[in-house]
């Protein structure tokens, strides 16, 4: 049986917690169905305050409440005690010690590796996904993987988005989906940290600014386009975020949305929380739960 192939969104709230001509507002074909018909999940885990990346990614990839470990949503970064519980019990690392196969099928380019270390002996500034590969053993930037930049195509800095070129990237996106769904015949678990959505969230400001909206709506598509891909392929797929942000662009900051669980030949089950999911998914590799 096919692995399973994690699409990771960072900071895209459930379309049912979104404001009305939000980046949810448009036809997605693929991703909407999907994750209509899925979770919709609490990511505050009963703690005031903004959810944050860093708790909120290792509640998914632990299974245990890291917000109640930490005392408080942290983020982005883990820091030195949510490293040690990547370290110990996160799903790469477990998946590994039994025997699994993993693999992170971002693309890391040579600048990231070099601010990684000239932030050497600093706070660390390497997020729950690529730090929990790393603790596993596994590389950054794996062969035999068809790696994927997480922007989709799209520019890292202001003006995201080229114009008159998205449906050439539409079509390469849904080509990429298919060769993950292939590679992902080799492993059990392929995950992708898609954290650029966070970071269109964050242009958010009261007045809506239009080239962010148009920005996280061609994102959105992106994303749609490689779930065809994928899905087209035979992938098992699964979708989730660690907290909201871009589907409510009215604001900067993250969102106290509920959070999209959704998949494709896998058992959701019933989880009602970001932990609760990670323990499920914990399960499918025969991982008991945190
Ligand atoms: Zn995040």
């Amino acid at each position: 049986m096919s692995g399973v192939v994690w699409l990771a969104l960072d900071g895209v709230g459930h379309p049912q917690d979104a404001p009305g001509g939000s980046v949810w507002d448009q036809p997605l074909g693929t991703l909407r169905p999907l994750v209509d018909a899925g979770r919709c999940l609490d990511a505050t885990l009963g703690v005031p305050g903004l959810p944050q990346s860093g708790t909120g990614q290792a509640c998914w990839l632990t299974g245990s409440d890291a917000v109640a470990l930490m005392g408080e949503h942290f983020g982005p970064h883990p820091g030195p005690t949510l490293q040690r519980l990547l370290q110990e019990g996160s799903l790469p690392v477990r998946l590994a010690r039994a025997g699994g196969r993993a693999a992170l099928g971002n693309e890391y380019v040579p600048a990231y590796f070099q601010a990684l270390e000239s932030g050497a002996g600093r706070r660390n500034r390497m997020g729950c996904f690529p730090f929990a590969f790393r603790a596993a053993g596994l590389p950054l930037n794996p062969p035999r993987v068809p790696l994927l930049g997480a922007t989709l195509g799209l520019g890292y800095a202001r003006p995201w988005s080229a114009g008159g070129e998205e449906r050439a990237a539409l079509d390469a996106l849904a080509r990429h989906g298919g060769a993950l769904a292939r590679a992902a015949r080799d492993v059990d678990l392929l995950a992708l940290d898609l954290w650029f959505s966070d970071l269109l969230g964050h242009a958010g400001a009261p007045d809506v600014p239009g080239d962010a909206l148009a920005a996280g709506q061609s994102y959105l598509r992106r994303v749609d386009a490689l779930l065809s891909g994928l899905l087209g392929a035979g992938a098992r797929v699964v979708v989730g975020s660690d907290h909201g942000n871009l589907e409510d662009l009215r604001t900067k900051g993250h969102t106290l949305a509920r959070v999209p669980f959704a998949g494709a030949g896998v058992n959701l089950g019933q989880p009602g929380n970001v932990v609760e999911a990670g323990r499920v998914l914990a399960g499918w590799f025969g991982l008991p739960g945190a």
